[in-house]
């Protein structure tokens, strides 16, 4: 798929961002018999916050950028949910992320409701220098939403450790302490957490694991595409490629890499790393189209980059057997009957890409308790929490007849529903 064909499907599914969540949430509500009481509080978030950040460009003038912040539910916990810097951050999108991080975080048995932020900006095109001060004055815009247990944010396309660290350093000075329990995802040595940095990456694999011992599937006789070769793609490819999983396509926003051998993921990495963290001009393979990636002739699809790319059209050429959502919202609506009726089986974002979030929790545990774990204890912890989110959404998925995505919402409602009820309502 090319850039300019994402784009496009990208804009023709904006508007409609968080109404396939509510979708969704809908189906769910009605399969699971939600109450009402229930499912309109879910179907509005608690709290939208739209903020005007002026930043001193490099070239001496002011520039000022659009900041969002939505805290979606509160009802299991502080809201939890990353932070975009991307040119189509826009209410919807972060409205839509931050529901998700609400079932997200119920479905990882996280003791955390859902929030999600924003700012609508290019960070290929912006030097570091300005990064940091509008980071920062992101972090003092909105420093009374954030807290350690209020919201706490994380990293999400086009932010990483970096800005987490400016974040913290942000927050400290205006609450003139410190408070690294404020974001997760931060770098090792500044209260980050060992493991946290390939948690999405390692959730997917997990997760894809998982799948295929329902399917009865030997991980080592198939093979894998894999979208994106950012944070979670790359690092979902690697460990795919180590459990003996074929990667056979990879991609990022300027190539798409084919190799029915196997691609040398280590490799790939090593090229991105020396070549401004893109594929472009990686030999380890042949280029093919970017759509193609997507409808390749693989057994098992991640997409891990873009949400909104497996339309109705994308899904009916759809060839993998499994599908498991790196992304956020990687497929519309409109697409999951087809995927259904294909008999595909799709290991949904909420549960496919929990990875990251469960080991943020882990991270804010380590802050509060000022005590640190290994990677190995992590990784540990990790993967028996995603065996266990696996286990209980495909057995709602058996018991409600549906498919792992409802059932990942059905997962989702019970332990929100116990929430709302416990706690009353005035
Ligand atoms: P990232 O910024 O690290 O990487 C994004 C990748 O997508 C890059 O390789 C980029 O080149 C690629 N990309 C952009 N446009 C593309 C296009 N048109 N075609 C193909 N590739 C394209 O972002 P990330 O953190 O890896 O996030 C990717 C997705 O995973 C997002 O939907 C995000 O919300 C979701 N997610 C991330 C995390 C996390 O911990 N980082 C956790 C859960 C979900």
């Amino acid at each position: 798929m090319t850039t300019k064909t994402n784009a496009s499907a990208t804009e023709q599914h904006e508007s409609s961002m968080f109404d396939a969540v509510l979708a969704r949430l809908d189906t769910a509500a009605k399969i699971y018999g939600l109450s009402e009481d229930v499912a309109v509080v879910l179907r509005n978030p608690l709290k939208q916050v739209k903020v005007s950040l002026p930043v001193m460009m490099d070239n001496g003038k002011i520039q000022v950028f659009e900041g969002f912040r939505t805290i979606h539910s509160t009802i299991l916990g502080p809201s939890k949910g990353g932070i975009r810097y991307a040119m189509d951050v826009c209410d919807d999108e972060v409205k839509a992320l931050s529901a998700w991080m609400t079932f997200k975080c119920a479905v990882a048995n996280l003791p955390y409701g859902g929030g999600k932020g924003g700012i609508k900006c290019d960070p290929r095109k912006m030097s570091i220098g300005e990064l940091e001060r509008l980071t920062k004055a992101y972090t003092t815009a909105l420093a009374d939403v954030f807290g350690p247990d209020k919201d706490i944010p994380a990293p999400d396309m086009g932010t990483s450790a970096r800005e987490m660290a400016w974040i913290v350093d942000a927050y400290n000075k205006v609450y003139r302490g410190n408070f690294p329990g404020v974001v997760t995802g931060k770098p090792v040595g500044l209260g980050g957490s060992m493991g946290r940095e390939t948690a999405t990456g390692r959730g997917v694999m997990v997760a894809t694991l998982a799948a295929l011992k329902k399917m009865d599937i030997d991980p080592k006789k198939v093979t894998a595409a894999v979208q994106g070769f950012g944070n979670v793609g790359l690092n979902a490819a690697l460990l795919l490629s180590v459990q003996g999983i074929r990667v056979c396509a990879i991609g990022d926003h300027t190539t798409t890499i084919w190799n029915e051998k196997g691609i040398h993921i280590q490799g790939a990495i090593r090229y991105a790393k020396e070549n401004g963290g893109v594929l472009k001009g990686f030999t380890g393979g042949v280029e093919i189209k970017n759509t193609e990636l997507l409808t390749a002739n693989v057994d098992i699809l991640v997409p891990a980059a873009l949400q909104n790319v497996i339309t109705e059209e994308v899904a009916a050429n759809i060839k993998a057997k499994l599908i498991v959502e790196g992304a956020n919202g990687p497929t519309v609506a409109e697409a999951d009957h087809i995927l259904q009726e294909k008999g595909i089986i799709v290991v949904p974002d909420i549960l496919a890409n929990s990875g990251g979030v469960t080991v943020s929790y882990f991270e804010w545990v380590q802050n509060n308790y000022g005590h640190y774990w290994t990677e190995e204890e992590v990784n540990i912890k990790h993967d028996s929490s995603m065996r266990e989110a696996f286990e209980h959404v495909w057995n709602n998925a058996q018991q409600y007849k549906t498919s792992l995505r409802i059932g990942a919402y059905i997962t989702a409602l019970k332990k929100i529903e116990l929430g709302v009820k416990a706690k009353g309502n005035y």
